[in-house]
């Protein structure tokens, strides 16, 4: 059995990144960039007015300037300014030529063809050519999920067809003849089929991809149906471990597929499979929707990152824990559900009541999982994986 730290080396070291494919601006939101982005000219463009007001010379000493022409935003300003004269200029506007300092029009008396400005602030209120970037300058690098700020900084250097990753086509397998579908009244002994909409909801919260669902009973001959439509990632629910119908690691091999590992010192979800063919990799996930959960954020997430080329740190908060009772340790590496929430000022980690890996309640208000082992007892802080931004 393999620690979590290995199985994560192991993945990482098995799953490439999808081909690029370039979009539009409008169609990249939360995709991963597969290229740098450099700025294509100057920003500012050229020396850039930021009040509404005057624009003089820099060496113009204040007092009464002659008023002799007007810079709209957008607009070329006609011609240099002497010592002694001054141009109506707006918010944007470049300055004309020998214009070095913009007094905003709160301080200055218009009057006619004059304008009195009787001091002038220290402020130049002018953004120079080339401060913010100069052509070729990085704006956004290659590995990076596009947001609303990598997006608005794409649109304004002109890269409007960004190459980004592809999105992966997913298979997920829910094995199990217990399973019905959740808009049925399951008869005695079934149970509503939780994970595929678990892990829809996952797989769309973190970057997304084509995820074709599927339920296949106990059956391996449809199983293997199934698994053999080409997909980049395939995961079966259910079927981990070693009972008599746990058969997912055994379909994967008899259709070719490399098992690098078939447990992991995980709990939940040390039956967690994970096999390789060509570029495709797949994972066997114990059914129990806990562990699903689990091994989504501690293992098969790492993988849709590695296919999407994000280079994402795996990162362990240390917080500070409210409430340690609900917390049951043992040799394994426990990654506990637990919630981080503010509490006076300040963020902690409160571990959720959890009883089994099949308690699906204990995931409800679960923001956060909590590592637990019985060989380093936790005190009063916890190492915590963030499960989404707070
Ligand atoms: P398995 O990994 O197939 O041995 O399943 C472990 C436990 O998880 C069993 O109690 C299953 O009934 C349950 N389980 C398996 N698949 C699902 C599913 N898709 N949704 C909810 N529970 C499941
Ligand atoms: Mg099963």
């Amino acid at each position: 059995m393999i620690s979590l730290g290995e199985a994560r080396r192991v993945i990482g070291g098995a799953v490439g990144r999808l081909p690029a494919v370039a979009v539009p601006l409008a169609e990249a939101a939360g995709r991963v960039l597969a290229e740098e982005v450099r700025a294509d000219a100057w920003y500012p463009s050229g020396d850039r007015g930021t009040m509404d007001g005057y624009v003089v010379r820099e060496d113009a000493v204040a007092g009464e300037f002659r008023v002799v022409g007007e810079i709209q935003a957008g607009a070329l300003p006609g011609r240099a300014l002497e010592a002694d004269e001054a141009m109506r200029i707006f918010t944007g506007a470049l300055v004309p030529e020998c214009g070095g300092r913009v007094v905003p029009q709160e301080l200055a008396e218009r009057d006619g063809e004059r304008v009195r400005m009787a001091t002038f602030p220290e402020n130049l209120f002018i953004r120079r050519k080339g401060e913010e970037a100069s052509p070729g300058t990085r704006i956004v690098v290659e590995g990076t999920r596009l947001g609303a700020t990598e997006l608005a900084m794409l649109a304004q250097v002109g890269a409007a067809m960004p190459m980004v990753t592809r999105l992966p086509v997913i298979r997920h397998v829910a094995t199990g003849g217990e399973l019905v579908a959740p808009e049925e009244t399951p008869p005695e002994g079934k149970i509503r089929d939780t994970n595929s909409t678990l892990i829809a909801a996952l797989v769309a919260a973190h970057g997304g991809g084509e995820l074709q669902g599927f339920r296949c009973g106990d059956d391996p001959e449809v199983l293997a149906g199934i698994c053999r439509e080409p997909c980049d990632l395939l995961l079966i629910s259910g079927g981990a471990s070693v009972g008599d119908y746990d058969f997912g690691a055994r379909v994967l091999r008899e259709l070719g597929f490399e098992i690098h590992f078939d447990k992991v010192n995980l709990r939940p979800g040390k039956p967690l499979t994970f096999a390789t063919r060509g570029r495709q990799a797949a994972f066997v996930i114990p059914g129990n929707p806990v562990s699903h959960f689990v091994c989504f954020h501690v293992a098969i997430r790492l993988a849709l990152e590695l296919m999407a080329g994000e280079a994402r740190p795996w990162e362990l908060l240390e917080l500070p824990l409210a409430g340690r009772e609900a917390l049951r340790p043992d040799a394994r590496e426990t990654f506990w559900p637990a919630r981080v929430e503010v509490e006076d000022g300040r963020l902690v980690a409160r571990p959720q009541r959890w009883s089994t890996s099949g308690d699906t309640f204990s995931l409800l208000r679960t923001n956060a999982l909590v590592l637990v082992n019985s060989s380093s007892p936790v005190e009063g802080v916890a190492k915590t994986l963030l499960l989404a931004a707070l």
